[in-house]
């Protein structure tokens, strides 16, 4: 069971680079499990990561593995402790979410599609050296209730029920980065007011808009769409 989630979690962070989101050993990725969470090793290139070089760890910051966790065990530690109803947290450094918080500007609601992170806009985490308790207190802040920040000076932060959730969003965090950083050459763009993204965040929920098909659930065909 382990052994297929370590599997699953390599193949995310291969995606993560072959998607473009991410680059070399930067990044990280971390699951849940019963006794505490798995989480990538620093600094090991994701082409020859194995399942048994995923590291365990507990909430306490204790490791079990083949190697050192990734520097930033404590943010994905926070996270999932603050986020019980979240599986997952990846961390990647894509570009156009960088462009933007090396100006520590979030995104607004420039586009609908902002409503896929769970609010009304994406936040930009204050300033603190990758690795320290500083950031994953700033990032948790900047977090709060909804499914991604950037990280001043350094990427973003993305998290999801499930693996396929958590790189889903971190995706579409980029994709809504490209967007706003192109959207700004011709001037700040028009914003989407609190009515109108109430009214995108309430279609969402009632559609599971921009949610991977629930596989093992047959949808009914004879019930009107509403
Ligand atoms: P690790 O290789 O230690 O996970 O570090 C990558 C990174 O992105 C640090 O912020
Ligand atoms: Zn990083």
């Amino acid at each position: 069971m382990s052994q297929d989630i370590r599997k699953l979690m390599i193949d995310v962070c291969l995606r993560m680079n072959s998607s473009g989101i991410n680059q070399g050993t930067s990044g990280n990725l971390s699951v849940r499990t019963d006794r505490g969470f798995l989480i990538t090793p620093t600094s090991l290139r994701y082409e020859i990561m194995k399942p048994e070089d995923i590291v365990e760890m507990d909430f306490e910051g204790r490791y079990e593995g083949l190697h050192r966790p990734s520097s930033e065990w404590r943010f994905h530690r926070d996270i999932l402790a603050a986020r019980p109803d979240r599986n997952v947290v990846l961390h990647c450094h894509s570009v156009f979410a960088t462009s933007l918080a090396v100006h520590r500007i979030g995104i607004p609601a420039f586009h609908y599609m902002i409503g896929l992170a769970g609010g009304s806009e994406i936040r930009c985490a204050s300033y603190a050296a990758y690795g320290t308790q500083e950031l994953s207190d700033y990032a948790l802040e900047a977090l709060g209730e909804l499914d991604a920040c950037l990280l001043a000076n350094h990427g973003q932060i993305a998290i999801g029920a499930d693996l396929e959730r958590a790189l889903r969003l971190a995706i579409e965090v980029e994709n809504l980065a490209r967007g706003y950083l192109q959207a700004r050459i011709l001037g700040e763009p028009v914003r989407l007011n609190d009515a109108e993204m109430s009214q995108v965040l309430e279609q969402m929920r009632r559609m599971r808009y921009g949610q991977p098909p629930d596989l093992d659930g047959v949808q009914s065909r004879a019930q009107p769409l509403s």
